[in-house]
């Protein structure tokens, strides 16, 4: 909006309407433009170069991006895919997990995670989160583990790391593979480890929210073992080792060569994003951990969180909080408003209310505030005084 009037040399400006004040004021929940910003020329050149190459799909530029990938995650190997999605069902197919067989997962995360249990024909058994952390409660899973139990999936919700140690140890004292969701978590270590670099295989999704955003969806898997690496690149591409011969019911999730130059790109810039995230996650935690009515979330010792949300609890009605706090100009998310053991999809498999209360418990209290790098000190302001003023 141009100002109106230019007298005695003062720009006045026109009298601000509600509408375009909201605008300028309103936070979203994340904010790729202002990152598209700083790299944009970057990204502009080397999309403009894949285009010109007239090679789009394979090659080199995947090639390279797994290789740095694998390098960065601290792993032999990475196998690009096209999403996080299809790098959760590749890894089940690739370890042989199928019909009649049983994964212990967590029932507070995306729905992806027991979607591709489902998809390879498992059943997702369901145990209830830690309050503190969100992830699983490893306290749970030996009680849940059966004959037919053939893996683990940890998810590293929000960019926290599960307990990595402890659960490794459970895992191979009962026979259990170990497969991480760090589709929130690129970049999260435990223990001084990447995650996704100590179970059996960690998938990892590049949609474009994640820590590790792609323009567009992308994912990949990392492993140490050569074999179930071979499988999985079998899987990806038709079921095929080479040429037009297909050993097993296959798949098409390939990322293409535009995103894989996009990720080259901002894999360099990761880290500083990462630890931009965790500069705002203690500024929040040093604003708001006082604030009563409201719990902030805690690192567990040992790990580094890479906080993909900064999610709170809110004890009293959050969901007029959520409204109150959006008519401020503050855009907030439910990370996961209904657990999946409660999803119409799954009411076949039996699950009833209060049998997982953690997870119920969370689904009614959580509330993920703005978070990205770019976040900037006025805007994380305006967060903790709207919420504060929300809360009285
Ligand atoms: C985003 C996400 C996925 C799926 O990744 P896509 O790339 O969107 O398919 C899986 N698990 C979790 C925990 C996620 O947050």
């Amino acid at each position: 909006m141009k100002p109106i009037s230019n007298l005695f040399g003062l720009r006045i400006r026109p009298i601000i309407t509600g509408a375009w004040y909201n605008r300028v004021n309103t936070i979203p929940p994340f904010d790729l433009s202002e990152q598209f910003k700083s790299i944009g020329a970057e990204i502009n050149q080397a999309v403009l170069e894949v285009l010109a190459s007239g090679r789009y799909i394979g090659g080199a530029a995947i090639e390279k991006f797994e290789t740095q990938f694998a390098q960065y995650i601290g792993s032999e190997i990475a196998i690009a895919c096209n999403s996080g999605t299809d790098a959760l069902f590749l890894a089940f197919r690739a370890l042989g997990i199928g019909a009649g067989d049983e994964v212990i997962t967590s029932p507070f995360t995306f729905i992806a995670t027991a979607e591709t249990i489902s998809a390879v024909g498992a059943t997702p058994v369901f145990i209830d989160i830690d309050p503190n952390t969100f992830n699983l409660d490893l306290d749970q899973i030996e009680s849940a583990i059966t004959a037919k139990t053939r893996a683990i999936v940890p998810v590293h919700l929000f960019g926290q790391p599960a307990d990595m140690t402890r659960l490794m140890a459970i895992a191979n004292a009962h026979n259990l593979f170990v497969i991480e969701d760090c589709a929130q978590a690129t970049g999260a270590e435990w223990a001084g480890k990447r995650v996704g670099s100590i179970g059996q295989i960690g998938c990892f999704s590049f949609y474009p929210t994640k820590n590790l955003g792609a323009c567009g969806d992308g994912g990949a898997i990392t492993t140490n073992d050569p074999t179930v690496a071979a499988k999985l690149k079998m899987l990806r591409d038709h079921g095929r080792y080479s040429g037009y011969y297909h050993e097993e019911l296959g798949v098409n999730s390939r990322l293409d060569a535009v995103q894989a130059v996009i990720l080259q790109i901002k894999l360099r810039y990761l880290d500083r994003w990462n630890q931009q995230r965790q500069a705002i996650a203690d500024r929040y935690h040093s604003l708001l951990a006082p604030v009563p009515g409201i719990t902030t979330p805690q690192s567990l010792e040992g790990s580094l969180s890479v906080w993909n949300q900064y999610t709170i609890r809110v004890e009293h009605d959050r969901d007029q909080l959520k409204r109150d706090l959006q008519n401020k100009g503050v855009n907030t998310m439910i990370y996961y408003p209904l657990p999946l053991h409660l999803q119409p999809v799954y009411k076949s498999l039996g699950y009833q209310l209060g049998q997982l209360p953690e997870s119920d418990r969370a689904a009614n209290q959580v509330l993920s505030l703005p978070m990205f790098p770019e976040l900037s000190h006025e805007q994380q302001n305006q967060v903790v005084y709207s919420l504060k003023d929300c809360l009285g």
